[in-house]
């Protein structure tokens, strides 16, 4: 069983590739709530929906949202009735929102119901969101404080930010299957995901960080990061906001409390062995995933280096994965 925490799109990108490489049915994703909205009165929930269309196969690989070939009859149309149209859902993808709200309204929490989802549309892979309760990511920037989705999309992240908090996280709780998916994985992935405002907020729910430090298969990471710039988006503003270089470096040191191994781009071989030298395995690859091999060869090398043997028949899995539990066990007792 391999645990990915996981934002929405280059998160979405990491989870096609690795769905391609070992079945659906072994993938536990713990997926960012952080960016949760309420538009046009409907719950939406934009990391679960883009990890469930990616593996559905309905995401948009164009645009890395939505669905793919959706049409935005109704935005036109809510824009004729004066509401606001910066938040763009698509016709298809409405359906998704549509669902998901009348099954909270029902009294489901949000897990029941992405389970639900997950279902009808085929999703084999197990889907949860970090926590049932709201925690919602804020930004604090000169003109006040914004959502994530105010900031990232309505306000295109232009705005200076000085600092990022992650409403009600202290009284929130991990959902159901988050802590024991995490502790009983063969390995743990930290998706190529912002940081701050992705995994971030994951990290900010009481009980995952430990369950991390705890765990007995390898954490391992995708840097977001290559150089000194994020692939894409605001990771590199916000990480310098939060007192983070904007490196791998600043990768390492966001996860340093539980991160056993980080993969960063060839690109980064000589910080690399920088990081090396204070004692964390890295290894170097192709990160960039323009295509759809792309994905599938940057999970594959993920899953090499984190479970030796895992891809190969000889050595299983849960071996490599007992092994390490026992040098662990090993290096803890004297
Ligand atoms: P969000 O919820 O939409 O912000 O999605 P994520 O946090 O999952 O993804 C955004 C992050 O993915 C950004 O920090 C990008 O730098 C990173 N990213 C996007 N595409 C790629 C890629 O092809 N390779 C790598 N290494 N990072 C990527």
């Amino acid at each position: 069983m391999i645990c990915v925490l996981t934002g929405g799109t280059g998160g979405a990108k990491f989870v096609d590739g690795l769905s391609q490489v070992i079945p659906a049915e072994e993938i536990t994703l713990i997926v960012n709530t952080g960016d949760d909205l309420l538009w046009w009165g409907l719950y939406v929930s934009p990391d679960i929906d883009s990890i469930t269309y990616a593996l559905s196969g309905m995401l948009s690989r164009e645009r890395g949202w939505g669905v793919k070939g959706d049409t935005f009859l109704c935005l036109q149309a809510m824009g004729q009735l004066g509401e606001p149209t910066w938040f763009h859902t698509g016709d298809r993808d409405l359906a998704m929102h549509l669902l998901r709200s009348r099954l909270l309204a029902e009294g489901k929490t949000l897990s029941e119901a992405t389970s639900t989802i997950c279902e009808k549309l085929g999703v084999k892979a197990r889907v949860l969101p970090m926590s049932d309760s709201r925690v919602e990511t804020r930004v604090d920037t000169p003109s006040g404080e914004l959502s994530f989705e105010e900031y990232f999309v309505q306000r295109w992240y232009q705005d200076p930010v000085n600092s990022v908090r992650f409403a009600g996280s202290s009284d929130a709780e991990p959902a159901p299957g988050v802590i024991e998916a995490i502790l009983s994985a063969d390995a743990v992935i930290i998706a190529p995901s912002n940081p701050i405002t992705s995994i971030g907020p994951i990290l900010s729910v009481p009980g995952i960080l430990d369950a991390l430090r705890s765990a007995r298969g390898k954490v391992a990471a995708v840097s977001p990061i290559i150089g000194n710039a994020a692939v894409a988006g605001p990771a590199g503003i916000l990480m310098t906001a939060q007192g983070l270089p904007c490196s791998i470096a600043g990768v390492a040191k966001a996860y340093e409390d539980f991160l056993d191994l980080l993969v960063c781009d060839t690109r980064d071989t000589r910080a690399a062995e920088a990081l090396r030298q204070n004692g964390l395995q890295v290894q170097c690859a192709q990160t960039i995933m323009r295509t759809v091999d792309d994905r599938a060869a940057l999970a594959r090398t993920v899953l090499s280096h984190a479970i030796s043997g895992l891809l190969s028949e000889q050595s299983p899995a849960t071996e490599a994965a007992s092994e390490k539990s026992a040098a662990r066990t090993a290096v803890e007792q004297p």
